[in-house]
């Protein structure tokens, strides 16, 4: 509906929260829309804002300036998007103009260029946006099922057509050789209908993939499906409760077939389908079993497309054109119309946290946006958040279970290896262990594969001076550099700083320097010397990156690599059938973290990289190195037993009022000099001690305190932690807070972190 008032309320894209009166020019009389793009003027810049509705009663006592322009006619955001969006801004106390375009594609060329001239623009000078790149297809769709068939292809393209409805030529043609002229003929007895379409080109779709059937849900998996498809339906009110589920189940156990299943049935009811994961370039089989089964019906919202092919994506999803988008984490602002189902793969992964900017969790956003929309939502993994199953004991999510795998191989066996008890392996090495060693031979001369997990990239994580015994570091963060060979680097994994190897020690200018630790590129050397014939690969950041990760995977799936080495990145869901052996050489690593939820994601990250071993005809082996081999993520991880500990992490967590039994908040100030940083923080502490709802005791402040990274970036970081347990009197501190940055701190910048995550 057009905005017929004389004002309107406009968000603008700049730090503060708050948005602005414009006044509507003669010539946008009654044209804006909620969720446009429109110029307007700022102080003394002109900034690309958008209308988020009328304004009756405009504020009085201030000049009001005028909009500029238009920029692009059809809004960028319908309600459901828009409607969400203020939400999800005012629970993270963000300010909406930068959560608007956070969420926003990039701007048509034309219409940047609009903005930077000078003066009103024109009403001619509206924009449609850039041109999609597209192609023709013939598409063709069922009309009416009998009438008397000649030849098997007929019959074929028709029993396709019952099940599909509508196919593409190009589909169409992966069944039935030479299927034009069966179109044409079943056309003319008025069974099909043809129709040519404009569809835009992705290269994501570059190649062709066959569509397929699927196996046939089992007990548990139907159970499941059924059990979501019951609150699945176009319904214009908001859902009901309960709509939301926990589908937990083992890797492998056929979580992907139930999202499968439930998105295939959405779409029959006309409905769309939105699935968040981890990464999209680690997940390209998930992408193409996506393909397989529902034709290029997707918008795949990838980071590394280019603009104009997320563009087209974006476009497509906004137009009704694509009904199934995937992406990470920030496909949760996809345009997708008619919202049926929402699906967060491996929920409980921390990727789905944005650290900077709108710092918003996609998980939760995804349960907000869905209950909303009126959509089910579907939060699935093997090793769930502590969050979402407190969420599920309290009924506000179902929980799913899927308790074996679907194609009954069993659960690898894990074998803890005590590297306190064990000397040197025979490389001489300690953490390439005599029964880890063993291992990997028996694995190799039996033609299995193996994956190596070691969460550290470069070649030694540390350097110390032989002369001093200084340990380098970064001179802007306070990190340790780390060495790199091939590079012949010393680089800062925190910031792009970097020194040549044979630089020498920054403290006292000696040399030389000696490495420390083990590295991905260390380990991939030391596997080259110790088994010379076998093919070894590694796979971390340094190595590769978006499609050549696709790359090392394809080697491994078509036998081509015997070993892959590699840090988390070898741990996401690939399906390796032929993977027999994983071994973990330093579980302890992501333990060592000053973070509360420390123990959960070293659990989270062993059982999800167990899980690659033995999906396919033999059973698979876990060996896995630790220091801490009683340590309850090692022990529990050790026998695939996740409610034993979750039982144990809970207590943890409610002892020391933890969330899932508490909310947090954090509030973080960095700047150049430390005396700075200290004083703001000091300045904001002294605000949230006075404050009647920490006074009397119902929220507490934790801090103020260097941050564990004290230095980054060259900035001083410190701050302080607010926790409840009552989440409204947690918001009330947070808000007046809020406030008082807004304030001014001095030259210190400040931010605040509801739901915080990171703890560096
Ligand atoms: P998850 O997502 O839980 O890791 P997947 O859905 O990827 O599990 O399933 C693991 C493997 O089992 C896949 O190869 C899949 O094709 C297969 N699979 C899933 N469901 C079934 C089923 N009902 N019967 C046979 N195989 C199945
Ligand atoms: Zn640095």
């Amino acid at each position: 509906m057009p905005i017929p008032t004389a004002h309107v309320d406009v968000a603008v894209p700049v730090p503060l929260r708050q948005t602005f009166t414009y006044a509507v020019p003669p010539e946008l009389a009654g044209a804006l829309l909620p969720g446009q793009r429109v110029a307007v003027p700022f102080g003394r810049r002109k900034l690309a804002g958008f209308v988020l509705g009328p304004v009756l009663e405009p504020p009085q006592g201030t000049r009001i300036k005028a909009v500029l322009g238009l920029l692009g006619h059809d809004p960028v955001f319908d309600s459901e998007l828009l409607g969400f969006l203020l939400e999800a801004a005012r629970y993270y106390l963000h300010p909406i103009g930068e959560v608007l375009r956070a969420a926003a594609p990039a701007m048509p060329r034309e219409a940047v260029e609009a903005l930077r001239r000078s003066g009103r623009l024109g009403a001619q000078e509206t924009f449609k946006g850039g041109q999609l790149r597209t192609r023709s297809i013939l598409y063709v769709s069922l009309v009416a099922s009998d009438g008397n068939l000649r030849g098997a292809r007929q019959r074929a393209l028709m029993t396709l057509l019952s099940e599909r409805n509508e196919l593409s030529i190009d589909e169409l043609r992966r069944h039935i050789k030479d299927p034009r002229g069966v179109v044409r003929a079943l056309e003319g007895k008025g069974l099909v209908r043809t129709e040519i379409r404009e569809v835009p080109e992705n290269p994501f779709f570059a190649s062709p993939v066959a569509l397929e059937e699927g196996p046939t849900p089992n007990e548990e998996q139907q159970i499941a499906i059924d059990a979501i498809l019951s609150r699945l339906g176009p319904t214009a009110s908001r859902a009901p409760v309960g709509a939301s589920f926990l589908l937990q189940g083992v890797t492998g156990s056929g979580k992907t077939e139930v999202y499968l299943r439930v998105i295939a049935r959405a779409r029959e009811l006309g409905l769309s389908a939105l699935l968040l994961v981890p990464e999209i370039a680690l997940t390209p089989q998930l992408v193409a079993r996506f393909r397989a089964r529902f034709g290029d019906d997707i918008a795949i919202l990838h980071s590394e497309l280019g603009e104009r092919a997320r563009d087209d994506a974006w476009r497509s999803l906004r137009q009704g054109r694509a009904r199934i988008a995937i992406g990470a984490r920030s496909a949760l602002f996809a345009p997708v119309q008619r919202l049926g189902v929402v699906i967060v793969d491996e929920e409980h992964d921390g990727s789905f946290k944005q650290e900077d900017g709108f710092r918003y969790h996609a998980r939760d956003m995804a349960l907000l946006r869905a209950h909303r929309a009126g959509a089910v939502c579907v939060l699935g993994s093997a090793t769930p958040s502590l969050e979402s199953v407190t969420l599920a004991h309290h009924n506000r999510l179902t929980h799913l279970h899927l308790r074996a795998r679907a194609t009954r191989q069993a659960l690898p066996e894990v074998e803890v290896v005590d590297l306190s008890r064990h000397r040197n392996g025979p490389t001489g090495h300690r953490l390439l262990s005599g029964p880890l060693f063993v291992a990997l031979r028996t694995c190799l001369e039996e033609g299995g594969q193996a994956i190596l997990f070691l969460n550290r990239r470069g070649f030694s994580p540390a350097l110390r001076c032989e002369t001093c015994g200084e340990i380098q570091e970064c001179p802007a963060c306070s990190v340790s550099l780390t060495g790199h060979r091939k590079m012949r680097l010393l680089r800062c994994h925190y910031c792009d700083f970097s020194r040549p190897t044979d630089t020498p020690c920054g403290a006292c200018g000696r040399r030389p320097l000696l490495e420390l630790g083990l590295g991905t590129e260390q380990l991939e050397a030391m596997l080259h010397e110790a088994f010379p014939a076998a093919r070894v690969a590694r796979l971390d950041r340094d190595t590769a990156s978006g499609r050549g990760v696709e790359a090392v995977l394809e080697r491994v799936r078509n036998g081509q690599l015997d070993v892959l080495v590699g840090t988390q990145m070898v741990t996401k869901g690939h399906d390796l059938p032929n993977v027999t052996l994983v071994g973990v050489v330093l579980a302890d690593q992501s333990l060592a973290f000053p973070d509360f939820r420390a123990s959960e994601r070293t659990f989270q990250l062993l059982s999800q990289v167990a899980g690659r071993a033995g999906r396919g005809e033999r059973p698979g082996r876990v060996i896995l190195q630790t220091y801490q081999p009683t340590q309850p993520a090692v022990a529990h991880a050790r026998t695939h037993d996740f409610e034993g500990f979750c039982d144990q992490e809970m207590a943890e967590r409610r002892a020391h009022r933890y969330p899932p039994f508490a909310r947090l908040a954090a509030l973080r100030v960095d700047a150049t000099s430390d005396q700075a940083a200290r004083r703001a923080i000091g300045a904001l502490a002294a605000v949230a001690e006075r404050h009647p709802e920490v006074r009397e005791g119902r929220v507490d402040v934790l801090g103020p305190a260097p941050a564990p990274i004290a230095r980054l970036r060259a900035r001083y970081r410190h701050r302080l932690l607010l926790r409840s347990a009552d989440r409204v009197a947690l918001r009330r501190v947070a808000r007046t807070l809020v406030t008082h940055m807004d304030g001014g701190i001095g030259p210190a910048r400040a931010s605040i972190d509801m739901d915080p995550v990171n703890m560096l």
